[in-house]
């Protein structure tokens, strides 16, 4: 996984896209909710969740129950993919 060192202000923007929990996660539906077992965190991103504007996001890498790298916001437990603004991936695997 490439590093990116931290650029103040200089990191091109980047597109989030909400992603189905189901799809990123292994978990169980519960009602409502889904609910996953310990999903570890490897840092916070500079973007804010774009659904509630108050969590700061948080890169989660791919691991035993995760499928997916992606973001994942715990304000409200959404999760996001990352795009740069030529579509390509912006989280590699
Ligand atoms: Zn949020």
């Amino acid at each position: 996984m490439k590093r990116t060192p931290e650029l103040r202000g200089e990191a091109p923007a980047l597109l989030l896209v909400e992603l189905d929990p189901v799809t990123v996660i292994d978990g169980e539906r519960c009602e409502d909710t889904y609910l996953a077992g310990d999903v570890a965190a490897v840092g916070a991103m500079r973007e804010f969740c774009p659904a509630c504007r108050q969590g700061q996001l948080q890169l989660v890498p791919r691991q035993d129950n995760v499928r997916i790298a992606h973001l994942f916001c715990y304000h409200c437990t959404r999760c996001f993919g990352a795009l740069f603004e030529d579509g390509t991936q912006a989280l590699c695997e």
